[in-house]
């Protein structure tokens, strides 16, 4: 080999291996506080939200972190775990009207997870908590603070404040080893306090060391490390454990452990606001890092943060951009509707998957029984297709449709379409999208949702896996 190309060889091989072992170094963050820069056709609202926040506080600063994502693909990321044995990724309150109707997720329905007090959060519940536009205004800002970087600060200020915003269930000695902890890494103290008070209650066997049926007495676990289940009681059991092995006997080793998780584990990690803690959007490990399932965390979290904050003080607010965001903020979810079976079945009569039943569906199905080219209709079309109850298509289904479309017949209920992998894969956050989970061959799958058109030959469509996975197939990979 001549010298020359060795050396270029050589040197591919270097940024290869630099490549492959720090992405993340080599696509550094990309933060701006120049809000004026927005560009309001592709991040439309934001600018004028955060500059109505700009002209109220001088003295904060806000930025913007250009994520690089799609809106669709941040959503489905976050949409994922729809059963028991993985837990949804995102919690709503369940017996609360306040969260009912349209906030309930539309595959999991009333099924109960965690301690029993959730459901699992529907999607339309995503779009509009994860929508930063909903949360840029003076009471919600909160969650977009930035949390690293906190230095020096005055003890006894510090200590004053915190015992005017603390509840009194919280003693002394938690306001102490909170200041302790805050000192020891560099973690606003509010944030300590906030993050406490969202996960505790003075009675919690957690926070008392009461123990729980007899075990554990003793433990504090006052960030709830590794209280995770799918009953009340689990949930207090593995947060009592998880205490019992890290030797947390006192309220002051819980919290100093406690916040030791926090700061290395996710302010390092570059989520550094409540929002990044909550929402896994920033990062290598995207969507699958989060602090907690509950969907209103953060918002929860800085609220209590902001009764620490002044007009005059110094913060700094990270607000995060997403690609093909919709035109105006997602709207709250409607709790006096709910979710008709057809947002996770086939429509019967849908027979070209539009998600309605039309003329068209009329001419498909005529066309496909005179044989013409091209309209080749697969198993589970074929299924919705028998709109009149035989066991085969024929004339009577199309008779059956047009009846319909004069209103002189009902159609049948909607059909959930299942269907198996059959060649292993990974399911996507869009059509031809990012890769995220993995489903094997075998798995058996629920179709949400058929594609009308191909991309590039290949049909993707919206499935949930049996193991809770969310996304798109191609339609060559089940059956
Ligand atoms: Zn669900």
């Amino acid at each position: 080999m001549n010298k020359k190309i060795k050396k270029m060889f050589l040197l591919c091989l270097i940024l290869t291996i630099i490549f492959i072992l720090c992405p993340s170094k080599i696509f550094a963050r990309t933060i701006d506080n120049n809000i004026e820069a927005i560009d309001d056709n592709l991040y439309p609202g934001f600018k004028t939200l955060i500059q109505a926040l700009q002209a109220n506080h001088p003295n904060w600063t806000f930025k913007v972190e250009y994520t690089d994502l799609l809106w669709e693909e941040v959503i489905n990321g976050e949409h994922q775990g729809h059963s028991a044995s993985t837990s949804p990724t995102n919690l709503s309150p369940a017996d609360n009207s306040k969260y009912s109707g349209l906030w309930i997720c539309e595959i999991c329905g009333t099924q109960r997870y965690d301690s029993g007090n959730w459901y699992c959060a529907s999607k339309e519940a995503l779009e509009y908590m994860i929508d930063p536009r909903n949360s840029l205004n003076e009471t919600d800002l909160f969650q977009f603070m930035q949390l690293s970087g906190f230095e020096d600060f005055n003890t006894e200020t510090v200590k004053n404040t915190l015992n005017t915003i603390k509840p009194s269930w919280i003693d002394d000695e938690c306001v102490d080893a909170i200041i302790e902890a805050a000192n020891t890494y560099h973690v606003d103290p509010y944030y300590i306090l906030a993050k406490l008070l969202e996960e505790q209650s003075a009675t919690s066997p957690l926070f008392t060391g009461s123990g729980y049926d007899g075990n554990y007495q003793g433990y504090y676990n006052l960030f709830n490390v590794g209280a995770t289940a799918n009953t009340k009681e689990g949930v207090i059991l593995n947060g009592l454990a998880y205490a019992a092995s890290q030797g947390w006997t006192t309220k002051r080793l819980s919290i100093l452990g406690g916040v030791s998780v926090l700061a290395n584990g996710y302010i390092t990690e570059e989520q550094d606001t409540l929002y990044y803690q909550k929402y896994d959007v920033i990062g290598d490990s995207k969507y699958q890092h989060q602090y907690q399932q509950n969907i209103l965390g953060a918002q929860n979290a800085g609220t209590y943060l902001k009764k620490s904050c002044s007009n005059d003080g110094n913060y700094s607010f990270i607000i995060p951009l997403y690609k093909n965001m919709p035109e105006s903020a997602c709207p709250r979810p409607n709790v006096s509707q709910s979710h008709s079976q057809n947002t996770a079945s086939g429509l019967m009569g849908d027979i070209n998957g539009d998600n309605d039943v039309n003329v068209l569906d009329v001419v498909m199905l005529i066309n496909y029984l005179n044989g013409e080219n091209g309209v080749d209709l697969d198993s589970s079309r074929l299924e919705l297709a028998k709109v009149s109850g035989n066991s085969d298509v024929t004339v009577l289904d199309v008779v059956m449709l047009i009846n319909y479309l004069n209103g002189e017949a009902v159609l049948p209920q909607a059909q959930i379409l299942t269907g198996t992998v059959n060649n292993s894969t990974k399911l996507r956050l869009s059509p031809d999208g990012t890769e995220f989970k993995s489903v094997s061959s075998g798995t058996s799958i629920e179709i949400l949702k058929r594609a009308v058109e191909a991309i590039n030959g290949v049909y993707w469509d919206l499935v949930v896996a049996s193991n809770g996975s969310y996304g798109y197939i191609s339609r060559n990979y089940y059956q």
